[in-house]
């Protein structure tokens, strides 16, 4: 993995001096990809002066309006918390990301994701990511500012792949790479709908199943032939004949199979 690969994603943040301080940061690893989801506040002068000299960074970003668009071509998402959360989801320390990262053999990107100033990352917005990593800190102040945040991730990343930098990773061919978060995406909502078309998912209670299979599948890191696999799976039962919905599902089905 290239340091021209890893994406900072930042979530809904809301001043600009932190964007600013997140470019000056990232610049200081050698990043430049800066990606900002739904951002409450202008990129302004404030957040000029805070990158003291990264404006490339700045002039470069990314918006969009949702996570699931901002990393919808990475192979690797990695949601940022100081929280531990209800259901626990796989951790990484900064370091062990790094690691990582140094292991992703691809030239597509990947993604880490920082949250709000005020409440972080909701749990939604963490499902959507393969592993969580968390910042060791004191415990009873453990939530550091969102560009120190990213100041420290960034530093473990820089020190762990520029030795790499040279290294080219060896070539695979675009089914044996990892599955990006689009198709991953396409996965679960496949497997949803027949979930609820066979009576196993209960929308009106459907509990912990699809965070639990999402874990499940991203902890895997499919490639893309495994996911068109397993979405070749359920079409042929959706394609049953006693398969509930009958016609209907298997004409959505069709344009389904089309999809990947
Ligand atoms: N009160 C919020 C903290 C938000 S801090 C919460 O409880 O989640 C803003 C962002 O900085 C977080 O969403 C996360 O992306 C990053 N951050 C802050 N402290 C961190 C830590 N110890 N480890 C990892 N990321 C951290």
């Amino acid at each position: 993995m290239k340091l021209e690969n890893i994406k900072i994603v930042l979530v809904e943040t809301t001043h600009p001096g932190n964007i600013g301080a997140a470019a000056r940061a990232m610049k200081n690893m050698g990043l430049s990809q800066l990606v900002l989801v739904n951002p409450r506040c202008a990129v302004d002068h404030q957040a000029y002066a805070r990158a003291s000299g990264a404006d490339d960074v700045l002039n470069d970003l990314v918006k969009h309006a949702s996570l699931t668009d901002a990393v919808a071509d990475c192979v690797l998402v990695v949601g940022t918390t100081a929280r531990t959360r209800s259901l626990v989801w796989p951790a990484l320390t900064p370091n062990s990301l790094a690691q990582k990262l140094a292991e992703t053999e691809s030239d597509q990107p990947v993604a880490v994701v920082f949250g709000r100033e005020d409440s972080g990352l909701t749990n939604e917005e963490l499902q959507h990511c393969h592993y969580s990593v968390t910042i060791p800190t004191n415990p009873d102040f453990s939530s550091l500012n969102v560009a120190a945040a990213i100041q420290v991730i960034s530093y473990e990343i820089y020190n762990r792949l520029q030795d790499d930098s040279a290294d080219e990773p060896p070539p695979r061919s675009r089914l044996e790479s990892p599955a990006d978060s689009e198709q991953l995406e396409g996965l679960f909502e496949h497997l949803q709908r027949l979930m609820i078309d066979i009576d196993f998912l209960d929308q009106d209670n459907p509990r912990q199943i699809m965070k639990r299979l999402r874990r499940l599948y991203q902890r895997a890191e499919p490639t893309v032939n495994e996911v068109n696999i397993l979405r070749g799976i359920l079409s042929s039962v959706q394609k049953l004949k006693h398969y509930p919905g009958g016609d209907e599902s298997t004409t959505k089905d069709t344009k389904n199979t089309k999809k990947y």
